[in-house]
């Protein structure tokens, strides 16, 4: 081991660096939009950028205009939002403001990664807790393992990412009231099934909601993300908030795009996609170890009677979210545009064909 290294912290030193796959072929790994940039926003995007002033001087550090909007939108108070680097920056804020040396997060599996990442960077450890062989959050064994592990933050993710799945109304309430510490709640693709729990930031001050323009509205690239919450749990991961953090181009382009009427009907379009994919892939469900699972988000978990299917998929160039371990014979594949999306179930449907009885 070099000098520099040993001089690294020791969690870190044991930790990969996070890469993601190169892009061949067809995107459906990243639960991307399909939609370009409407032309309205592209045109305001000329503007911007001609207007040196703009850029030449720091951002707004508290995302006043933006999170003035997004208070409109849900019909809080701006005190009640947080405007961060993604929600992956968000997460990163939880974890920085209540984790000390040793503490827990609990954290679904299978589900996001970073929660559990993140919490190892901010001197904290993870705990997993297994989904349901459906994928459902097991309520009792959470609550119980809450009692138990006395974690500092629940994390909760609904639709989880990568089963598609939502928490249902009853459980989520039970798991907010009971857990006893803070609760994460990650709505990423809430959007996609109109999933938005932000009436319950008044009853239980230690619930935080996770919010992003990454998915629905398609803005992944400008790392765009908000908490919404009490003011006081707002107030305290404000304290750990880098100044600056979210820069002018990104507060502008989300601002914009609140303001575009446009995204209800792409969403529309992108579940519609999504069901159409599944119903034609649900007709092999239990045929050769394959199955599509239900979702109500903008990617399908899918599961293969081989190993490494993502493998075959990309040699199609179709490029979607493989994985290891466990899940290993599973992908997760974004829904695309229909062209892209009819390519997938023709590969799909072939494989299934190829794979032994
Ligand atoms: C994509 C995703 C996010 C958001 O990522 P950003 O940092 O906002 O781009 C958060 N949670 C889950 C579960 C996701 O899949």
């Amino acid at each position: 081991m070099s000098r520099v290294e040993e001089l690294a912290r020791r969690e870190i030193r044991r930790m990969e660096n996070y890469r993601v796959q190169p892009v061949t072929g067809e995107k459906l790994d990243a639960n991307e939009s399909p939609f370009p940039l409407s032309d309205g926003l592209k045109a305001r995007l000329a503007d911007w950028l001609t207007k040196e002033e703009d850029l030449r001087v720091y951002p707004d550090t508290d995302c006043v205009e933006l999170r003035e909007a997004l208070a409109e939108k849900y019909g809080v108070k701006k005190e009640n939002l947080l405007c961060t680097v993604g929600s992956d920056q968000l997460i990163d804020f939880l974890n920085r403001a209540f984790l000390e040396e040793g503490d827990r997060v609990l954290v679904p599996e299978p589900s996001f990664s970073m929660y559990a990442l993140s919490a190892v960077l901010n001197h904290g450890q993870a705990e997993a807790f297994s989904l349901d062989e459906d994928y459902a959050y097991p309520v009792e064994e959470i609550l119980e393992q809450c009692c138990r592990v006395r974690p500092k933050i629940l994390y909760l993710c609904t639709p989880n990412n990568p089963t598609g799945n939502r928490i249902p109304e009853a459980d989520l309430r039970r798991l907010v009231k009971e857990a006893g510490c803070i609760v994460a709640l990650d709505e990423a693709y809430g959007e996609f099934c109109k999933e938005d729990h932000t009436s319950w930031i008044r009853e239980f001050p230690h619930m935080v909601i996770l919010k992003t323009f990454s998915k629905a509205y398609g803005l992944a690239g400008i790392r765009a993300g908000y908490a919404l919450g009490d003011p006081e749990i707002i107030g305290i991961l404000d304290r750990v908030r880098p100044p600056y953090n979210l820069g002018t181009l990104s507060q502008k382009i989300a601002l914009f795009a609140l303001t575009q009427p446009e995204y209800k009907e792409q969403i529309e379009a992108i579940c519609k996609e999504r069901d159409r994919i599944y119903e034609a892939l649900k007709i092999y469900n239990g045929k050769k170890g394959f199955y599509v699972y239900p979702s109500e988000a903008n990617f399908l978990l899918i599961k293969f009677g081989r190993e490494n299917p993502g493998q075959a998929l990309l040699a199609a160039g179709l490029l979607v979210r493989a994985y290891g371990g466990k899940m290993s014979r599973f992908v997760r594949a974004t829904v695309g545009r229909p062209d892209q999306n009819d390519r997938l179930i023709r590969r799909i449907a072939r494989m299934i064909e190829e794979d032994e009885e």
